[in-house]
Formats: structure tokens, C-alpha cells, sequence
């Protein structure tokens, strides 16, 4: 390569540095030195014991990633660094008669799954772990270092199967008779270090390298080369991180937990992880070295039993604790070793929470005087809150758990055991709930799904068929648990040598992943309880979760500047939605109100021969569909209420084209004909579509079907009027949906506004009713600016518009292949969950602007089920719409997550 097209060349020119010592760095470097390194570098410079040590840089990865090769000064400026270390540390890396030691440890600016794992005891070899045992005066503690160095070098660096490592260490164990790795002594691991030499010479085809640079910069290099590891690039498509981000790499001087019982490893959190709760979390093991800890290979103890193994480091463990939570401004998790007494730090970070311990550590930190409301607004988020909502097995309950998968959907849900969907769906028909259990699912399946309380998998994980379909259904999920042995043959589970037949009872929980034998009790959650105003945050004995929840909440709605409405078509769902914060209803469907009973006289309206046969049916519905109207502007008193005329396709409100094909053939048989079943099928036929979806619904039915949505506007103008006579205030708003084109719009309103002027003239009221339509196929989107012409207000369908935006229809990709898509990281989350900014965003944003070019003060929001999505909220805020819609319990979240929104923006103009 000739030196100027090295890309280095320019970075050194422009003096990139591509290493630091840990005293140069900070935590707000993260995108250079990875989160683990800028955390380091923090530690060092707060003055807290931690191993002297340097970071290789992300710069310095990409330079590598780019050009396959590493910077040419690297090596350099490594060696550099290395010999200042071997200065300040007093001896050189791998020294033979008093070796430095040093940890080689990945860090990208996200914790990854798939990077590499950490590499301990570098600098070791058949001659310098004489001069470690020497120096340590112990024989097997040099030895066990050298041995667990092979094994992990190995494994991550050399790619040998760890389990090659594993074997040898049981055998090893097996042939003293002991259990634990403590009970080998020097000469055993000596000849363990021998067999681990040989299995890498074996399987990696080479000597295990006795040079410690060489081992040093090999590590490097195997870290470097994991940022591209399958797993890694799979997660990154997955959380939508970019591929070029690149790993930094921490080198640290070594410090031994594993010298004997006044050493030892631990992890620690400053505050209860599960409650926030200040006081002593952590687990602690003596004579133990790295992941030892959380390894399992032998009993930890708890973190409060070191003050009587080692009380001066306890106490100063203590200490940093204290120093870290009020420097982080939040809960801190850390992990440390002592070696021979002494207190070594070896990584901190803000640490990870219930959602629970989120609201509570949020408030505890104002109170503490450490964070603003602002900032704890920042703390928590929608999705935890809708994890509170859910109710949740009585964790004061007597339970047998049977196993653990992932949480894949959650919820709580309690059934009897079947293996599968046909016995899901019997049972179900006659009022048993059911758990359906399967190995996994597949498109087969869904029926039973449907049935099903929840689902409960042994296999695949948060992206399989039954987690993707679960969540799409609201439906609670835990999968591939394990340990369950599902026999669907035989019609049972079996797990640890307890057998579940079909029809026993089991619970499952898919907010923790657990599976439980029996009906555990469910208790509704008290996040809800005080939503629905059953439980107050002012009363004294309030639980704490709700006082934090409703102090939040107070600062949320106080931010806020997207409006919250629910989805509801009824009044008692309206009801609901007002007690949890909605201020309006957003999208009210009036298919409900052609259902039950009303349904002959939909079939009447459909069958109609002759326009006074038509209006007879519509005159029937007339009265009905205005009290609907009534009731729900009552119950929405004062607040806008948009009701959607009718938009599904009418055959949905006719019998089942084969059901009904039955009828006429056995009638027919039995040589009585009904002539009304006859039209009937004529009609089913006549409006049987082959792409429904697409086809005669929304506006197409009120432009073909003289008359339906006159009625329709009709029964809300007078149930307005009614209202305003009986002293309300009601505040109707008409919507159209499924409009593609302005002229569609314009001719509905026509005959809507006429309809509307008489009943004003005949109640002499003026009703005030705004008439506005959906934005919801692509075409509307783009001719958002004509639109705008004839609609006073718009609400995007973003559920439809992505169907039609991504030409695929829920029902039928969610069940089939959404799981490869997924899993082919071709989207993280499903476009239905969270709104596909760049596509389906991309059309809302333009529709919003040309929108409000033509009429200034239109009204816009949305009521697709994105409203009370937490990223997508984030978005309708960003595009400026003025309020979002959901159903009425994610409407908590949809407020939270509108006051984040608000107040991120605030924090960022500040800046
Ligand atoms: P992870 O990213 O999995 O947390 P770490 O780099 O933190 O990996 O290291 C894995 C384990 O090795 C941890 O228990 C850590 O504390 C320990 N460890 C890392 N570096 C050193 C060191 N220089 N001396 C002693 N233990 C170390
Ligand atoms: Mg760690
Ligand atoms: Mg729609």
C-alpha cells in the first residue's frame, strides 16, 4: 500500500489520536472511547482505585473495519501507552520474573450482544506465571490465572468451542472427586494448563503464543473483528444502531480477586434495581476472578456479608457508591475485585431497572435534590408505564414455578394447558379459558391464538411467530422457555420431572417470562387503580409507585403540547378514556351500531330492490344510531367527539357466504325455498371481493349507497341538537373515511351540509359541526393540499395507511412472514407497532405541511393505533400535529410520552 492513500495517513496528519490513557477520557466521550472506556476514564478522574489502563478508540476500529488493516500508527501509539503503563505499574507486560497483566476488554458506545468477551491475564506464559507464583508466593493462584488465560484466549480470540475448555476443567474435578474449581490445587492446574494447550494446538491449528505483545495485539484484533460477528450485526439491524460505529477496546492492568479469601469479586447497584430502594444490592464471592460472580459456579453470598469479611473495604466500597450515585445523578451498577485487601473498580454504568424501580428512583433523585422534573421526566418512559398497567399475578401468592422464557407479550394470563389449536378453539367455544402450548407456532395456529388467554412457547425468541402475532393481538406471550419439554403427540409438557397434561391449569406471565403450575391470583394493578380514580396519590397510606406515577404524570401534562384522545365507540369506553386524561374522542367507528340485532336491518338496506324499500330500512336505523350518538356526547360532554361514518365492507355485515350456501342447499332439498336467503346469497355473492381491503368500503359505500351516510349525518346533527337542548355541550365532528381524491370529499359534504342546515333550521340551533376526513391512502397523503379545500380537519389512519403504503395487508403478513422480516432485521419493530418514519412518516409529514398551506388553522391529528405508541407519539409531536388518538388505555402512555417529547425538545433549544 503506498503511504498517502492509507487512510490513516490524513488522520495522523490532522494529529487523530488513536488511544487514551484512562486519565485523558470522560463519560461523555462514549461515541470515542465506547461506554465502558468513558466510564473507566471517569472513575480514574473522580480519584476512585481503579487498574491503570488505556482505550483503543473507535476511530481507530473504523480505520480498521474500513481498510482491513489497523492504522499504521496504532502500533505505535499502542506501545506508547503500554510502556507508560509498564512505567507507572513498575514492570513489563509479561516479565518473566514479575509479569504485568492485562485484561483486554471490548466496549462499543451501546452494551452489545455478540461483541467480544473479555480476554484476563494477558502477558502470561510458561515462563512468567513462575514469576507470578513467585511474586504472589502462590503456586496455584498462577497457575489457575494461566489456565482460565488459555481458555479464554481460546475461545474468543483463537475461536475454539469453550466447551472443549469446560470438559477438561469436570474431568479434572472428577478425577480428585471435588466440585468446586477452589479444590484443584497448583498441580493439578498445571496439568490442566498442559491438556489446554494441547486442545488449542488441536483445534486452532497453533501453538498457544507465548509472546505477551502477541497475545496482547491479537486480542485487539479479535475485538476489532467481533463488531462484524454475526450475532453483533443481526442485534445492530434489529435496535437500528449503525453498522459504523465502530468497538473501542479497553486494555487494563490486571488485579486478582482470585489470591485467596481475603480476595474476591463482586457486583453491586447503588439502589434496588427492583424497587429503587436505597441500601446494600449486590452479590460478592470470595476467591473468585471476573464473571466468577455471575458465572454460578459456586454460591455468591450477599453483598452485605463483605462487612464481615472485609470490613475497611466495605466501607469504602460504600463510599464510592455514594460518590458514583450522586456524580451519575442515578442508579449506578458496578463491578469491583479486592485483591489481598484492597479495592479495585473495574466498571461502572447507569444501571438497568424495573419499570416500577424507573418512576420511583425518578422522584426519589428530585427529592434528593440531584435531578429536575425535567429530568426526571427523562427517566421513565411510556413503555415502562404500560408494563405497570397491566395487571399482575399476587406476588404475595403461593406459586410453583415451572420454568422461565422470554417475556415476549405481557400480561397475565391463567388457562388450562392444550397442545393445540383445534382443542384451543373447542374449548374455548364453551367457556373454558385455555393456554395454548406448542413447541412454536406457525400460521396454523393462529385460530387457537385468537382463542387462546396466551401462549406459552418452547421455542424462539422475541421476534418468533408467536411473539410477533401475540403482540400484534395484545395478547400475553412467553416463549421460548426452555426447559419445557412440549410433547403436542401426547398432549403434555414436561419440565424437571413435573408433567402437565392437557387440561391442567397453568399461569403464565409475559412481563417476566415465568411459567407457573396452577391458577396463580391476579390482582389488578394499582398504576390502574389510581388511573380510574379508585386509589388516590394524596392518601396517606398511598403506595409509593403511585405517588411517583402521579408526579410524573402532573409534569408530563403540564409539558405536553399534543392533545390526547381515545378511541372509543362507546359511552361507557368513553367514560373510561375521560377518567384516564382524554381530552376528546378521536375516532369513534359507527360499525358497531350496525351490529346484533340491527343487522336485518343492514340486510334490508343491502337488499333493497327499491329506493322506498331503502329508505324504510334507513329510517328503522335512524333512530337507533341517534341514540347511540346521544349517550356518547353526553359522556363527552364539552370535549370533541369524531365520529367516523361507516367504513367496512358490507359483506362483513352478511352471513358467512358458506354458512349460508348450506341453508339455501338443505332448504332447497327440502323443497322449501326462502326467497329471502336466496336474495341473500345473491347478494353475498354480488359483494364478495377478492381484496376486500381494497375494495367497495369508506366513502366508495356512502357514494354508492343513496342515502346511508345522510342518515348517518343526520342521526348526529340531531343528536347534537338534542344534547344542546338539554343545556349540554356537545362537539361532533363528522369524519369521511377512506377518501383517495378531493372530489370525493366535496360531494359527501355536499349532501352533509345540506342535511345539516335542516336539521339547524328545524331545532333553530347552530350546531357548529366541522366535517373532515381521514388521511389514510397514499393518494390522500400526496393530495393532502386539494384535500385541505374541503376538510376542516384531518385525521391521518396511519393502521391503513401503512397497509397501503407497504402494499400489505396485516391480518395476512403479521401471521406469515413477518417473523422472517424480523428476523432479517429488514425492520426492528413491525411498521404496525411503531410508525415507519421514512415511508409511511415520510407521506404524513408532507400531508401535514401542505395541509396547512392551504388552510392555515386545519385541525390534525391521528387515530391510527401509532397515538399511543411511544415512538411514534415522539414523531406526531416532531411533525407538529395537534393531537394523537388511541385506545383508552394507552392513553397514560400517549400523555407521557407527549410531555417527553415536549420537554426533549425544550431541553435541545436550550442548548
Ligand atoms: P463485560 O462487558 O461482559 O462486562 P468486562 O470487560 O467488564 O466484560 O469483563 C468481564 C469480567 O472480567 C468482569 O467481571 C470484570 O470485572 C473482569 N475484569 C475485567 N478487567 C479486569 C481486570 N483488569 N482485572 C480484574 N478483573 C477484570
Ligand atoms: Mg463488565
Ligand atoms: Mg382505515
Amino acid at each position: 500500500m503506498s503511504e498517502n492513500k492509507d487512510p490513516h495517513v490524513a488522520q495522523v496528519a490532522q494529529g487523530v489520536k488513536f488511544v487514551y490513557d484512562f486519565t485523558e477520557g470522560n463519560k461523555d466521550l462514549k461515541d470515542l472511547l465506547g461506554g465502558k472506556g468513558a466510564n473507566l476514564a471517569e472513575m480514574t478522574n473522580l480519584g476512585l482505585p481503579v487498574p491503570p489502563g488505556f482505550t483503543i478508540t473507535t476511530e481507530a476500529c473504523k480505520v480498521y473495519l474500513d481498510s482491513g488493516e489497523e492504522p499504521a500508527a496504532l502500533r505505535d501509539e499502542v506501545s506508547a501507552h503500554l510502556d507508560a503503563l509498564e512505567q507507572k505499574m513498575g514492570k513489563r507486560l509479561g516479565q518473566a520474573d514479575d509479569p504485568l497483566l492485562v485484561s483486554v476488554r471490548s466496549g462499543a458506545k451501546f452494551s452489545m450482544p455478540g461483541m467480544m468477551d473479555t480476554v484476563l491475564n494477558i502477558g502470561l506464559s510458561d515462563k512468567s506465571v513462575q514469576g507470578l507464583a513467585k511474586q504472589a508466593g502462590d503456586d496455584r493462584f498462577a497457575w489457575d490465572s494461566y489456565r482460565r488465560l488459555i481458555q479464554m484466549f481460546g475461545k474468543t480470540v483463537l475461536g475454539v468451542d469453550g466447551d472443549l475448555f469446560e470438559d477438561a476443567l469436570e474431568a479434572a474435578k472428577a478425577a480428585k472427586k471435588v466440585t468446586v474449581d477452589t479444590d484443584l490445587e497448583a498441580g493439578d492446574l498445571k496439568k490442566l494448563v498442559t491438556k489446554f494447550k494441547k486442545i488449542v494446538k488441536a483445534e486452532a491449528g497453533r501453538e498457544f503464543p507465548q509472546d505477551p505483545r502477541e497475545q496482547m495485539d491479537l486480542a485487539i484484533k479479535a475485538v476489532f473483528d467481533s463488531w462484524n460477528g454475526d450475532r453483533a450485526k443481526l442485534y445492530r439491524r434489529q435496535e437500528r444502531i449503525p453498522h459504523d460505529l465502530g468497538t473501542a477496546v479497553n486494555v487494563c492492568s490486571m488485579v486478582f480477586g482470585n489470591l485467596g479469601p481475603d480476595s474476591g469479586t463482586g457486583v453491586a447497584f447503588t439502589r434496588d434495581p427492583a424497587s429503587g430502594h436505597q441500601g446494600v444490592y449486590g452479590d460478592y464471592l470470595q476467591n473468585a476472578q471476573g464473571e466468577d460472580v455471575v458465572a454460578g459456579i459456586r454460591n455468591t453470598v450477599p453483598l452485605a456479608e463483605l462487612e464481615r469479611i472485609d470490613k475497611k473495604s466495605y466501607d469504602q466500597l460504600m463510599r464510592i457508591m455514594e460518590t458514583l450515585e450522586t456524580h451519575y445523578k442515578d442508579l449506578c451498577d458496578i463491578e469491583f475485585t479486592i485483591e489481598r485487601g484492597q479495592l479495585w473498580m473495574l466498571q461502572t454504568r447507569v444501571g438497568k431497572r424495573t419499570a416500577g424501580a424507573a418512576f420511583r428512583i425518578a422522584t426519589q433523585l428530585v427529592d434528593q435534590g440531584l435531578i429536575t422534573e425535567a429530568e426526571a421526566l427523562q427517566r421513565v418512559t411510556g413503555a415502562q408505564l404500560a408494563q405497570l398497567m397491566f395487571p399482575r399475578f399476587d406476588e404475595d401468592a403461593k406459586v410453583e414455578q415451572l420454568g422461565r422464557g422470554i417475556a415476549a407479550s405481557p400480561g397475565a394470563a391463567v388457562g388450562k394447558a392444550v397442545f393445540d389449536s383445534y382443542t384451543a378453539i373447542k374449548w374455548s367455544r364453551s367457556g373454558e379459558k385455555v393456554i395454548l402450548i406448542r413447541r412454536e407456532t406457525n400460521p396454523d395456529d393462529l385460530d387457537g391464538m385468537i382463542a387462546a388467554e396466551g401462549i406459552l412457547t418452547s421455542r424462539g425468541g422475541k421476534t418468533s411467530h408467536a411473539a410477533v402475532v401475540a403482540r400484534g393481538m395484545g395478547k400475553t406471550c412467553v416463549c421460548g422457555a426452555e426447559d419445557l419439554e412440549v410433547d403436542t403427540k401426547r398432549r403434555r409438557l414436561t419440565v424437571n420431572g413435573t408433567v402437565v397434561e392437557e387440561g391442567d391449569v397453568v399461569s403464565i406471565d409475559g412481563s417476566t417470562g415465568k411459567v407457573y403450575l396452577g391458577e396463580v391470583p391476579v390482582v389488578p394493578s394499582p398504576v390502574v387503580e389510581y388511573f380510574e380514580g379508585r386509589m388516590h396519590a394524596g392518601a396517606d397510606d398511598a403506595d409509593e409507585l403511585v405517588q411517583a406515577v402521579h408526579r410524573i404524570m402532573a409534569f408530563a401534562d403540564g409539558k405536553r403540547r399534543l392533545r390526547v384522545r381515545a378511541n372509543a365507540d362507546n359511552a361507557e369506553d368513553a367514560l373510561r378514556a375521560r377518567r384516564f386524561g382524554a381530552q376528546g374522542i378521536g375516532l369513534c367507528r359507527t360499525e358497531h351500531m350496525f351490529l346484533g340485532e340491527r343487522r336485518e336491518m343492514v340486510e334490508k338496506l343491502i337488499l333493497a330492490d327499491t329506493d322506498a324499500e331503502r329508505e324504510d330500512a334507513l329510517k328503522e336505523l335512524l333512530p337507533l344510531q341517534k341514540a347511540d350518538f346521544v349517550e356518547l356526547f353526553e359522556a363527552m360532554d364539552g370535549l370533541p367527539v369524531t365520529v367516523r361514518l361507516l367504513d367496512p365492507p358490507l359483506h362483513e355485515f352478511l352471513p358467512d357466504i358458506t354458512e349460508l350456501s348450506v341453508r339455501v342447499a338443505l332448504a332447497e332439498s327440502r323443497k322449501d325455498h326462502n326467497e329471502n336467503d336466496l336474495r341473500l346469497l345473491q347478494a353475498v355473492h354480488r359483494l364478495h371481493e377478492q381484496n376486500p381491503m381494497l375494495g367497495l368500503r369508506g366513502v366508495r359505500l356512502g357514494l354508492v349507497i343513496p342515502g346511508l351516510f345522510t342518515m348517518q349525518v343526520r342521526a348526529i346533527a340531531e343528536a347534537a341538537a338534542e344534547r344542546r337542548g338539554a343545556k349540554g355541550d356537545p362537539r361532533a365532528e363528522i369524519m369521511i373515511p377512506l377518501v383517495g381524491t378531493v372530489q370525493e370529499l366535496e360531494i359527501v359534504r355536499e349532501e352533509a351540509d345540506q342535511v345539516i342546515a335542516e336539521v339547524e333550521a328545524a331545532t333553530g340551533t347552530d350546531l357548529k359541526l366541522a366535517i373532515g376526513t381521514m388521511i389514510e391512502l397514499p393518494r390522500a397523503a400526496v393530495t393532502a393540499g386539494q384535500i385541505a379545500e374541503a376538510a376542516e380537519f384531518f385525521s391521518f389512519g396511519t393502521n391503513d395507511l401503512t397497509q397501503t403504503v407497504w402494499g400489505f395487508s396485516r391480518d395476512d403478513v403479521e401471521a406469515s412472514f413477518f417473523t422472517a422480516y424480523l428476523e432479517k432485521g429488514i425492520f426492528g419493530v413491525s411498521p404496525f407497532e411503531t410508525i415507519d418514519r421514512d415511508g409511511v412518516g415520510a407521506l404524513v409529514r408532507g400531508a401535514v405541511e401542505a395541509g396547512r398551506a392551504t388552510r392555515p388553522g386545519i385541525k390534525l391529528g391521528v387515530c391510527g393505533e401509532h397515538g399511543g405508541d411511544p415512538e411514534s407519539v415522539h414523531f406526531f409531536h416532531e411533525v407538529g400535529l395537534d393531537y394523537v388518538s388511541c385506545s383508552p388505555f394507552r392513553i397514560p402512555v400517549a400523555r407521557l410520552e407527549a410531555g417527553r417529547a415536549a420537554s426533549q425538545a425544550q431541553g435541545s433549544d436550550h442548548r
